[in-house]
């Protein structure tokens, strides 16, 4: 094993660091320092250029996220525990049996927007050059790759034109399949100061769902599903029409005009033609249409809503398009502007991530392959592209990758027809997962696990949407044997006999070669250029301030904006209009419904780092399904009642949430909850294959589904301070609540058939009264399936078993409160068979995370005369410190400014419950 320099400074008491938050796109800053030995809570560092200081609810909740539970400590083979050396040998000793018996293309690598940039160069490097396959794929393939192919098409590169604060500078914000407030919040904050600033900017959110971002919309499009294409093809033939182009724009810096606006023209024949295709009012869409044609400083930003599309590539162009025409791009103010959803989705896209990528904005042409040949010296480059996400799991079913590691990601809950992933894995003679968590999906599937560092013990760079790259600092050390990806995967280089081509003690190593890479023989014949990052001193890459790539001679401070010049990379010189020919989503068999999915405001992917934060499992607890009145009518499903999702790949089971925010005929389900947390909610299962045919994107928003109500003959929740393992019965949830970060309790939201009191006394064995000696106070009534059994161990509380028939019982504050109680009085151990002392206040679901101010609080506020987001603030502080709760205040204030306070009662009087002690 070769030596590693130290990554991860432990902090001293005056010591601070400034990295990088690891969540999404946005690229945040963070401030980390401590006190005393303690980790303070996470800041936003206010000299980032994109954040300035800002943080949203999962980055303020970073330190909560650092404890080592559940963390992998040491490499195993096959369950058991073995050396970093065996585990290396096993792997190189694989991948060449594989390369010797069925060629390098029977090797695979799946990566992950997860990686640092310098993790993810060296594992490009050693499949690409080195094995000789490009089969190394990554879940950027979920996220972007439309967006990508899309780019290339009309730029001749992968290049971002713009930056964020176009978003500020802009006079109208199109929104289009992106839920920003959610899912990118500190963009969608300083878009909200931005319009705060200019009254007179003008915000149009395109989205078939009414979602947080919309609280900003002066008009919101709710399109048909998969209709965004149209929509901007429309656009395309309505500037032509009304002659709102740039016509010197498009004669000298672009091709294929005519073409395209021919085909927007056949396509789109009349507003109300289009509208009707939308399914949108056409005053509507004749409104949107106005103010495009008006505006010169337009943004149209966009995300996983376009790009998770069958025809993902050609919505982005029908966007890029009407930037061309208009001559919308390079100006401040004016860009399309496509967002990651991942922390390093744009490093991944540097370093050749994608399987039809080779390095450095380079692809497989002869000349870029001679190019990295020489430069890499490497003896086997891939000669041509490998294989995309969904083909090479589908390969892997085949038989014919032999050798799989995937790194940093859960497959398993994240692809398409995760079901199908899950056997394919069985059809592959070695997989191996690198990974910081030991309990994932993918994890259970894998022959040998290695354990990666995590955010805060590595070092290194990430890319955020503008072109950004941040420095990403260790500031702890990694626990038990965990290794940064980079040392993991030089190691296996070094084993397959590549000691000198991955000769690299420390990751500024790697950024350099890969600056040089990017310059070499570059002359500006690419966009991606980091010359002047190269030959850095080892401080001087410890100290590197946030800076927009190229950085060059040119661009030596880096570049805010492309195409300012008016030159793109395509051979002439002009960027390219793409004819698209809008298509709607192919019908779907297998439900008469529609599935769309995405992420909630506190999570993140498949929860690994947020499901550990109590803060943030409060605002959503539990998976769920949005779907129409109407459609619920239809089936006999209530709001807050379990409803079983299904089609012929799969079940779901989630809690049914009522809501018109969705269109009829539609429903929307959460990406994020895996088989760790819930029994059965891996919205991958009912997702199918279908990809963009040039990005080979999957679609990940049109699926069709059914809808019925599962009945369960009880249901309740069990709190227990620490975790129980798997609940056994049909319906189960879990999370993690309670102040102490490093040991939260554990909240299980249950539901089943059968005999409740056989659940009970089975979930009793596994909670540790015996050798505790604790004291069980209990309330049984078999005839009603209700079960109130409260477990005290030492005079504390040690677990609560809530069961009942029809158990509607919301307020499990106070309870969770006890747990907390170094020792329990006497009123509380009455109280605990109730859930509630008599006078407990009730502060409905938690909306503010950071300061844990409920629903009713809120409702309480605006009954007594708060009347704006501002005013609510300075009563109950919610909204005043991330702000991501402020679409929903203003939600609330919308609703109940006339309303009154409604505080259920309590299902169960104090009365009503007599405490027996056993
Ligand atoms: S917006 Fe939130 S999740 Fe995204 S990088 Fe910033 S703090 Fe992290």
């Amino acid at each position: 094993m070769s030596a590693i320099e130290q990554t991860a400074t432990p902090l001293t008491a005056t010591q601070q660091t400034q990295t990088t938050c690891p969540y999404c796109g946005v690229g945040c800053g963070v401030d980390i320092s401590q006190q005393n030995g303690q980790l303070l809570p996470v800041a936003g560092d206010s000299r980032h250029p994109s954040n300035f200081g800002r943080l949203c609810v999962k980055g303020s909740a970073l330190h909560e996220t650092i404890s080592h539970n559940g963390r992998l400590m040491y490499p195993l083979m096959n369950g058991q525990r073995s050396s970093w050396s065996q585990a290396i040998n096993l792997i190189a000793d694989k991948i060449q049996q594989v390369i010797h018996t069925h060629g390098p293309d029977a090797v695979a690598f799946y990566g992950s927007g997860q990686l640092l940039t310098e993790d993810y160069y060296v594992a490009n490097k050693l499949m690409k050059g080195f094995i000789g396959s490009a089969n190394m794929d990554t879940n950027s393939r979920l996220c972007m790759a439309s967006a990508v192919a899309s780019y290339k098409r009309a730029f001749g590169s992968d290049t971002v034109p713009g930056c964020y604060e176009d978003l500020e500078q802009a006079d109208l914000l199109v929104l289009t399949g992106s839920n920003a407030a959610w899912a990118h919040p500190v963009l969608y904050q300083r878009m909200v100061a931005a319009k705060k600033a200019n009254p007179d900017m003008k915000v149009v959110v395109i989205d078939p769902r009414r979602t947080a971002t919309c609280d900003l919309a002066d008009l919101h499009l709710a399109i048909r599903p998969g209709s965004d294409a149209f929509l901007f093809t429309a656009l395309l033939a309505y500037l032509g029409e009304t002659n709102n182009l740039d016509h010197h724009f498009i004669a000298l810096h672009t091709e294929g005009f005519g073409s395209a606006l021919e085909t927007a023209r056949q396509q789109c024949r009349s507003l109300k033609d289009v509208a009707g295709q939308l399914d949108i009012e056409a005053s509507d869409l004749a409104q949107f249409f106005h103010w495009f044609a008006d505006t010169p400083r337009t943004v149209t930003f966009y995300s996983q809503g376009i790009n998770q599309s069958a025809t993902g590539t050609d919505k982005g162009n029908a966007i890029i398009n009407v930037h061309l025409a208009t001559g919308r791009i390079g100006k401040p103010g004016a860009t399309p502007f496509s967002i990651t959803g991942q922390p390093n989705a744009m490093g991944g896209r540097e370093v050749g991530g994608l399987a039809n990528q080779l390095a450095a904005h380079m692809d497989f042409s002869a000349a870029e392959r001679d190019r990295v040949r020489r430069f890499w010296q490497a003896p086997n480059l891939a000669e041509r592209p490998g294989l995309k996400a969904v083909d090479l799991f589908q390969a892997v079913k085949r038989g014919e990758i032999k050798f799989l590691w995937i790194m940093s990601t859960n497959p398993l809950v994240s692809m398409p027809d995760a079901d199908d992933v899950k056997e394919a894995l069985k059809h592959c003679e070695l997989v191996v997962v690198s990974d910081c968590m030991a309990d994932t999906d993918t994890a259970a599937a894998a022959h040998v696990l290695l354990p990666a560092a995590s955010w805060g013990e590595k070092n290194g760079t990430v890319t955020n949407s503008e072109r950004r790259i941040s420095r990403q600092r260790g500031f702890l050390p990694p626990p038990g044997e965990a290794m940064p990806d980079w040392w993991i995967i030089t190691q296996v280089a070094h084993a397959l006999g590549h000691a000198d081509a991955f000769n690299y003690s420390h990751p500024a190593d790697i950024f350099d070669e890969h600056a040089r890479l990017s310059a070499f023989e570059n002359n500006g014949s690419r966009d991606f250029d980091l010359s002047g990052l190269s030959a850095m001193s080892r401080a001087q890459y410890d100290a590197m301030a946030p800076v927009q790539w190229p950085v060059n001679a040119q661009y030596p401070q880096g570049r805010q904006r492309f195409f300012d010049d008016r030159r793109f990379y395509t051979d002439n010189g002009k960027a390219r209009f793409i004819a698209v020919a809008p298509e709607l989503p192919a019908p779907r068999t297998g439900g008469d419904l529609i599935m769309n999915t995405g992420r909630v405001r506190d999570h993140w992917h498949t929860m690994t780092r947020t499901g550990k934060a109590p803060r943030l499992a409060q605002h959503i607890s539990e998976p769920y399904a949005d779907i129409h009145p109407q459609d619920a009518a239809l089936r006999g499903i209530e709001d807050g009642s379990l409803v079983r999702i299904f089609n012929p790949r799969g079940s779901l089971l989630l809690r049914a949430h009522i809501s018109d925010n969705q269109r009829t005929g539609e429903i929307f389900v959460p990406m994020h909850w895996t088989s760790r947390y819930a029994s059965a909610a891996r919205m991958g299962t009912l997702t199918d294959s279908s990809v963009d045919a040039i990005s080979g994107q999957p679609e990940l928003k049109y699926s069709a589904v059914n809808a019925e109500p599962f009945r369960p003959g009880w249901q309740g929740f069990v709190l227990s301070r620490r975790d129980i393992g798997t609940p056994d019965c049909a319906y189960w949830a879990c999370g993690v609540f309670g102040d102490d970060i490093h040991n939260p309790g554990m909240v299980y939201e249950v539901a089943g058939q059968g005999d409740a009191g056989q659940f009970v006394d089975a979930l009793r064995q596994r909670l540790p009264d015996q050798p505790l000696k604790g004291q069980w106070l209990t309330l049984s009534d078999p005839a009603q399936q209700h079960y109130r059994h409260v477990l005290i161990v030492n005079n504390q509380l040690e677990a609560v078993i809530f069961v009942h028939k029809d158990l509607q019982f919301s307020n499990r504050q106070w309870l969770t409160e006890c747990f907390a109680q170094s020792e329990l009085s006497s009123q509380q151990r009455r109280a605990l068979l109730a859930g509630q002392p008599a006078d407990a206040p009730d502060h409905g679901a938690i909306v503010c995370s950071c300061f844990q101010i409920g629903e009713k609080q809120i409702i309480q506020a605006i009954n007594n005369g708060c009347d704006s987001s501002d005013a609510l603030g300075k009563a109950l502080r919610c909204g005043t410190n991330c702000g991501s709760c402020i679409p929903e205040l203003k939600t609330l204030l919308a609703s109940h400014s006339a309303g009154s306070d409604t505080q259920p009662a309590a299902l169960f009087s104090d009365a009503a419950c007599t405490a027996v002690e056993l």
